[in-house]
């Protein structure tokens, strides 16, 4: 069975992406209070003629980091430059990057919590008084010398804002994490994406469709795909409800969204260690799948939906999972 979640996105989904990216504040549905601080921020910074501050912005993969950081440019009237944290090797990959930049632009820096040390600290003089040193010259007449940078605003996206230094951290002026989406907007955002591909969908075929999204626009927009191909070989090539719930249950996804590692994850707990607790080590060597990735796609949701609890000795399935596996102890994992 194919899994839809997927910790980072292949170039067929960036394209997909990209087509059903939101480029306006005013298309980006939900996030209602990082909406109005990122009107505000902005207006403000523009009226004095500065660059926005820099902005560190957290939360699960698919929330609207990127989408978010473009929207920032535009509100600014700038140009965004984007780059991941893991490309950037070398503290030349960094001075590149940041001498090429626009007066005001954003530089947009994906996973920025898997920059290396080196250039994290590298980065602390250009985020404060925008200059670097640069080396000039080899070997012993090798000289340090400043560069001055023109301003521009840092927009850092990570999954794991827990691993940033403090000091890192302290520099960005603007830190916002986002939030799951409610069942509402992840139908607005299936009804959107579903005007911009030319699909015909009904209200409860939207609603099917957003309860088994994760709270997440990334996968409500790939279960969309998926279900428009089953309405157009099995159905008229309208997504109604019933469409909906057969397609997703073929494609592994459960009532609540839940996908085949989820209830992995879950059942490991269950059948294994009597409900838990058990270490993220355990339950990463047991599931054969990298901790990292537990820990920054799987667990929020199954904590923010009240599944699983984080304790001092481990992981610990709740009262609600227990019950929610017993009613579906028949489904294949
Ligand atoms: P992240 O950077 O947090 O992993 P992205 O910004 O790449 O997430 O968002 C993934 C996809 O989800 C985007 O292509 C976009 O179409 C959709 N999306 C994200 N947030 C929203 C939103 N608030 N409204 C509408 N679509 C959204």
């Amino acid at each position: 069975m194919e899994r839809v979640i997927e910790s980072t996105a292949n170039d067929t989904e960036k394209k997909f992406e990209n087509e059903l990216r939101p480029r306006k504040l005013t298309e980006f549905v939900g996030q209602a209070d990082l909406k109005e601080k990122i009107i505000i921020f902005a207006k403000a910074a523009k009226g004095r003629g500065e660059a926005l501050d820099h902005a560190l912005l957290c939360g699960p993969p698919g929330l609207g980091k990127t989408t978010m950081a473009r929207i920032i440019a535009e509100e600014m009237n700038v140009e965004c430059r984007m780059a991941a944290g893991p490309a950037i090797e070398k503290k030349g990959d960094l001075a590149g990057l940041l001498t090429g930049l626009k007066p005001f632009s954003v530089l947009f820096i994906d996973e920025i919590h898997r920059l290396n040390r080196t250039i994290e600290e590298y980065l602390y003089t250009a985020m404060e008084d925008f200059y670097i040193d640069i080396i000039a010259g080899d070997g012993l007449g090798a000289r340090s010398m400043k560069f001055q940078l023109v301003p521009f605003t840092l927009v850092g996206a990570t999954t794991r804002a827990g691993l940033l230094n403090a000091p890192f951290r302290d520099r960005f002026g603007i830190v916002e994490r986002l939030q799951f989406y409610n069942r509402q907007e992840l139908e607005q955002i299936c009804h959107r994406s579903a005007r911009i591909l030319d699909v015909e969908m009904t209200e409860p075929g939207a609603l099917e469709i957003a309860r088994r999204s994760r709270g997440t626009p990334r996968i409500c927009n790939r279960l969309l795909k998926r279900v428009r191909d089953y309405a157009q070989v099995m159905g008229q090539g309208i997504v109604t409800e019933e469409l909906a719930k057969y397609a997703l249950d073929k494609l592994g996804v459960d009532e609540m969204g839940l996908d085949q590692m989820d209830l992995k994850i879950l059942r490991l707990l269950l059948d294994k260690y009597g409900g838990g607790p058990a270490g993220i080590e355990t339950i990463s060597a047991a599931l054969s799948e990298e901790k990292d990735t537990i820990e920054e796609v799987y667990e929020p949701f199954l904590l923010q939906e009240g599944l699983l609890q984080k304790t001092q000795r481990g992981r610990v399935l709740t009262e609600f999972a227990k019950g929610y596996l017993d009613r579906h102890r028949s489904d294949s994992v």
